[in-house]
């Protein structure tokens, strides 16, 4: 039986962990389920799976989440605020994590996970981008399993040797192969790019997924941020990591080897694939994912990225090469950037526009400790709002 803490279970990744556990009562028990605001929800998912601990971020949202969790007469401890976040994913019964909060507030849990020691399942990129040398260190130091559930991370993780040690070239391994969707406005005309609502920023062609990340594979910043994520996941450098665009989305992603090999991983668009491989490694589990029907797809389309088109993209290769805090700032931007465009504050291509401004503006330092990142990502966060006060349509 293997304990887990779902932080974030209201999300789409929360649920869809939910929806393949739910299938294996007789391997996972939840331990800890948590949500920022969606007391509702999490109440239903505490009646479904009996957890210990329920934790919300909103004081208001927990009184109301006590209260009927008592007139249901449920053993659930609900738990209020970040610090309870972290206790929940370090509790000593907890065996697995799934991080999958989403954005900067989801990295001192995850953080906290690993320095525990935990089998960690991985959704939270940003954990990565911000501070993923940190990060890495402690999954090292601690001796903690790590199980990438981005699923372009595992695909390559899957096509990777077992063994595979963090050095491309003692593997064999010559490129990743990034596999992206290219979003909705793949072939949406540049000129018609100016105008588009958050609603058909959201509408994605393969994935159904949370507003934010939605966004971000609109304007492929979600790649970008990949593309960080595979550099601290694998050990690769951002000449090792090519980016193809695939907008059937059935392969996750590749990795080509010096033999002239390329290993892929194919399946239909659903993260319960990732999370079931996650879940039960080294084993394999049912998901709830239909088999992959290639006589329905008969055809595989593969395309270089249009940077111009996609400056993100490019935005976040920059900031790979540059390293430190430039990942960070880059990050908190574009997470102001993103909440600024659904909330119609500014205008779709002002995304990348805000996120090259803050990079120019705020200095770049080495990252030594989690201080320097806080401190880049509040830097970044203050400059990026006062252009979103300066810019507002
Ligand atoms: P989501 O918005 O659907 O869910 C986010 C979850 O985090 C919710 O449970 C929410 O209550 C909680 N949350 C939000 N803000 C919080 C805060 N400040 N503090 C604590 N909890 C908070 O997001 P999602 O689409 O499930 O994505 C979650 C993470 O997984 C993101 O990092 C995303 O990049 C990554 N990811 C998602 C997908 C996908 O298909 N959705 C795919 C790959 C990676
Ligand atoms: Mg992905």
């Amino acid at each position: 039986m293997q304990n887990l803490t779902v932080l974030g279970s209201t999300g789409s990744i929360g649920k869809s962990t939910l929806d393949v556990v739910a299938r294996h009562p007789d391997r996972y028990r939840i331990i800890a389920l948590t949500a920022s605001q969606q007391d509702e929800l999490l109440f239903e998912q505490c009646q479904q799976f009996r957890p210990h601990f329920a934790v919300l971020l909103d004081e208001a949202a927990a009184e109301r989440l006590r209260k009927r969790i008592v007139a249901a007469g449920l053993d659930v401890e609900v738990l209020c605020g970040n610090e309870s976040l972290v206790r929940v994913a370090t509790l000593p019964e907890v065996h697995a994590v799934m991080a999958a909060i989403v954005g900067a507030a989801g990295m001192r849990p995850t953080l906290a996970a690993a320095e525990a020691g935990k089998k960690i399942l991985l959704a939270n990129k940003e954990t990565l981008v911000l501070a993923g040398h940190l990060f890495m260190d402690a999954v090292r130091r601690s001796g903690a399993a790590l199980l990438p559930i981005d699923s372009e991370h595992n695909a390559i993780f899957q096509s990777l040797p077992h063994d595979y040690a963090g050095n491309m070239q003692q593997s064999g391994v010559s490129k990743i192969l990034l596999t992206a969707s290219g979003g909705p406005f793949r072939n949406t005309p540049l000129s018609a790019l100016q105008n588009v609502t958050p609603d058909q920023a959201c509408a994605h062609p393969n994935w159904s997924m949370g507003r934010k990340i939605s966004v971000d594979s609109a304007s492929m910043m979600n790649k970008g941020l990949e593309v960080i994520e595979v550099h601290w996941l694998f050990n690769a450098a951002a000449d090792d990591i090519q980016v193809v665009v695939h907008p059937q989305s059935v392969i996750h992603s590749m990795v080509q080897y010096v033999d002239g090999s390329v290993l892929a991983q194919l399946g239909n668009p659903d993260m319960r694939t990732p999370i079931a491989y996650a879940l039960a490694w080294p084993e394999r589990i049912a998901s709830g994912v239909a088999p992959l029907d290639l006589f329905a797809i008969a055809k595989l389309d593969f395309v270089a990225p249009d940077l111009e088109r996609f400056p993100c993209l490019a935005l976040a290769y920059q900031a790979l090469r540059a390293g430190g805090t430039v990942p960070a700032l880059l990050n908190a931007a574009n997470e102001v950037a993103v909440d600024a465009f659904l909330n119609h504050r500014i205008a779709f291509l002002d995304i990348p526009r805000l996120i090259a401004s803050v990079m120019a503006a705020v200095p770049r330092c080495e990252v030594h400790q989690l201080q320097d990142v806080l401190d880049a990502d509040a830097a970044a966060r203050e400059c990026a709002r006062t252009w979103v006060r300066e810019n507002t349509k």
